[in-house]
């Protein structure tokens, strides 16, 4: 599918949803606003929408004011574009209703993306979403990128790259980033608000969060466990768990790390609680198809699911996949 494909259906919208999926991270916050921005500027009618709060950290980026909760009324869209979601259903619950909105443009960078939609745009070679929307944006005529929108395209390239060191670190990724410093974007802004500034009570769910690294007994896996009790222990509210299992993947050997996130905490021992899982790893190891085995997905090197088990379970569940490492 062409990117003119999708500006001729753009062109000819006149109400349009953009949409990026649930607990955001810095792409699906930074390609959302971006695209949204571009947009604005074809004087078009548009609602960004994310369903969960926008983490703190990213709180600093122009335009935040664009981004509302809710979708409003469905049948008032003509066109929906979503963002940074390998399935239809990672906007959350709008995604039913969403469904019905005639023209669907999907725009994403997953290897497990499941090609929902009437119009795609999938590159899984691309380091992140927004280096797509700027791409797209590159093509749109009459839009030129302003310092908003490249502080977006900028912070989205920056969190999906781990600050440019992960695999997905290509010289794209530093040309468009290049130009975004170039528009406006400011390098040492951006860092100092997404990774910079910690609270205390951060530094200790983090003395927690280190505590709770267990390896198995081939050295190859860790998994590190953060729960409700922590948060609540610590004071602290976590809106983005993205940078966090860096820690456990960081140790020497290891191949694969899993962060157990507890979302919802169990209202008894049995039923167990909401975990989110998130995966990285390290070369030839396809987290991407653990996670779509648990019905997530994700990167060949980074993927998250979420399931409803008890701990002990759960680890003993990812603590199995040691023995293939
Ligand atoms: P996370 O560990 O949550 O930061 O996610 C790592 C990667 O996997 C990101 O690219 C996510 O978009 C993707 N991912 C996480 N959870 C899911 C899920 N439940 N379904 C599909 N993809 C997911
Ligand atoms: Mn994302
Ligand atoms: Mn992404």
């Amino acid at each position: 599918m062409s990117i003119q494909q999708i500006i001729n259906q753009l062109k000819k919208s006149n109400h349009i949803l953009l949409a990026s999926h649930t607990n955001p991270d810095g792409d699906a916050i930074g390609s959302l606003i971006s695209l949204g921005l571009a947009l604005q500027e074809w004087k078009k009618k548009i609602r960004t929408y994310n369903e969960s709060p926008i983490p703190a950290v990213y709180q600093f980026l122009p335009s935040l004011h664009l981004v509302h909760r809710t979708v409003g009324d469905i049948s008032e869209f003509d066109t929906a574009v979503i963002l940074d979601c390998s399935d239809l259903h990672r906007i959350g619950e709008a995604a039913s209703d969403g469904a019905k909105i005639p023209a669907i443009i999907n725009i994403d960078h997953h290897s497990t993306n499941t090609r929902f939609g009437n119009l795609q745009y999938i590159d899984p070679n691309a380091s992140s979403t927004a280096e797509m929307v700027y791409r797209l944006i590159s093509a749109m005529e009459n839009v030129s990128i302003d310092r908003g929108m490249a502080y977006s395209i900028y912070t989205g390239i920056m969190a999906d790259t781990g600050s440019f060191r992960f695999a997905n670190t290509t010289p794209e990724a530093f040309d468009i980033s290049h130009k975004m410093v170039l528009l406006g974007a400011d390098p040492h802004k951006v860092a100092h608000h997404v990774y910079e500034t910690i609270s205390l009570n951060r530094i200790k769910l983090l003395n927690m969060l280190y505590d709770s690294i267990e390896l198995s007994e081939n050295g190859r896996l860790s998994i590190m466990t953060l729960t409700q009790n922590m948060l609540q222990t610590t004071g602290t509210i976590i809106d983005d768990v993205s940078g966090l299992i860096n820690y456990a993947k960081q140790i020497e050997n290891v191949k694969l790390a899993a962060l157990l996130f507890e979302r919802k905490r169990s209202p008894g021992k049995k039923t167990g609680s909401d975990f989110h899982v998130s995966l990285r790893s390290e070369g030839a190891v396809n987290v991407a198809a653990i996670a779509t085995s648990f019905g997530g997905g994700g990167h060949p090197n980074a993927a998250g699911f979420d399931i409803q088990a008890t701990l002990a379970d759960l680890k003993q569940t990812i603590f199995h996949f040691s023995k293939n490492l």
